[in-house]
C-alpha cells in the first residue's frame, strides 16, 4: 500500500517548495502504523497541496476526513447548502425516472458521533465497532459534506438492502453528475479503512466526482495519499 508521509507534504506545501526535490529528507518517522514512502522527484510532483485551516485538512482544496485525518471537536457546519442543493437536484432527476430517495442520515456533530461509537462498542464490542463506525472526529458526517441515502423501500425495511434497489442502480452511475462520490467503495476497504457503503455519499463537486468516477478511484487514491 502506498502512503505518502503527511508531515513532509505539509511542510512542502507550507514552504511553497513542493516542486523542489532536493530539500526532501527521508529520515525515519516516529508515527506508529504509518508506512514511509520514499519521496522521489517523480512522486513529489504529484503530492497534493495540503492546507490546514482551523484544524481542518484540505488537499487540493478538498476537505479530507478519514482514519488518519480528523475534524476538530467544535467543527459544526451543519449540512452545507450546496450539498442540500445538489441532493435536491439529483433526487428530482431520479424522481423523473420514477425513483424515490430519502436522506437517512445527514449531519452529525462530534458529540453525536461519540455517542454513536460508544453505543456501538457497548453493543458489539470495539473490534466490530471499529469496522462499522468511525471514531469521533473521524466521521465524514461531521464535515457537512456527507450523508446516507436510501430508497423509500430500503429505508423502511431491513429486508431490502439499498444496494439491491433500482434507486442505487441508477444513482451509482449518476451521482457524479451532481458532484457526489460513493465514498466507501467495494474492493477499496483497505484504502478507505471502511467497509463498502453504497448509501454513503460525499460531495466533492462535479469535476472531482466525475474524474473519480471515470477512473474508478476513491478519494484517498484521487488525492494520492494511499
Ligand atoms: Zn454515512
Amino acid at each position: 500500500m502506498k502512503r505518502i508521509l503527511f508531515g513532509t507534504a505539509l511542510v512542502l506545501a507550507l514552504s511553497g517548495c513542493s516542486g523542489d526535490a532536493a530539500e526532501v529528507s527521508d529520515a525515519p518517522h516516529e508515527s506508529p502504523g504509518r508506512t514511509m514512502t520514499h519521496l522521489t522527484v517523480e512522486n513529489l510532483d504529484i503530492l497534493p497541496e495540503v492546507e490546514v485551516i482551523d484544524g481542518v485538512t484540505y488537499m487540493d482544496g478538498i476537505l479530507i476526513v478519514n482514519e488518519d485525518y480528523e475534524l476538530p471537536q467544535d467543527y459544526n457546519p451543519g449540512l452545507l447548502q450546496e450539498v442540500i442543493d445538489a441532493y435536491t437536484e439529483m433526487t428530482s432527476a431520479g424522481a423523473d425516472e420514477g425513483l424515490q430517495f430519502v436522506m437517512v442520515s445527514g449531519f452529525r456533530t462530534y458529540q453525536e458521533q461519540e455517542q454513536l461509537y460508544n453505543d456501538y462498542v457497548a453493543r458489539e464490542g470495539q473490534e466490530e465497532a471499529d469496522q462499522y463506525s468511525a471514531l469521533p472526529g473521524h466521521s465524514e458526517h461531521q464535515s457537512g459534506l456527507a450523508f446516507d441515502i436510501g430508497s423509500t423501500v430500503s429505508a423502511s425495511t431491513i429486508d431490502v438492502s439499498f444496494e439491491d434497489t433500482p434507486e442505487y442502480e441508477w444513482m451509482k452511475d449518476a451521482a457524479h453528475e451532481y458532484g457526489f462520490i460513493i465514498r466507501y467503495q467495494e474492493g477499496k476497504e483497505d484504502i478507505t479503512g471502511i467497509n463498502f457503503e453504497p448509501w454513503h455519499l460525499r460531495y466533492v463537486g462535479v469535476e472531482a466526482a466525475t474524474e473519480m468516477y471515470d477512473e474508478g478511484l476513491v478519494l484517498e487514491e484521487y488525492l494520492r495519499i494511499r
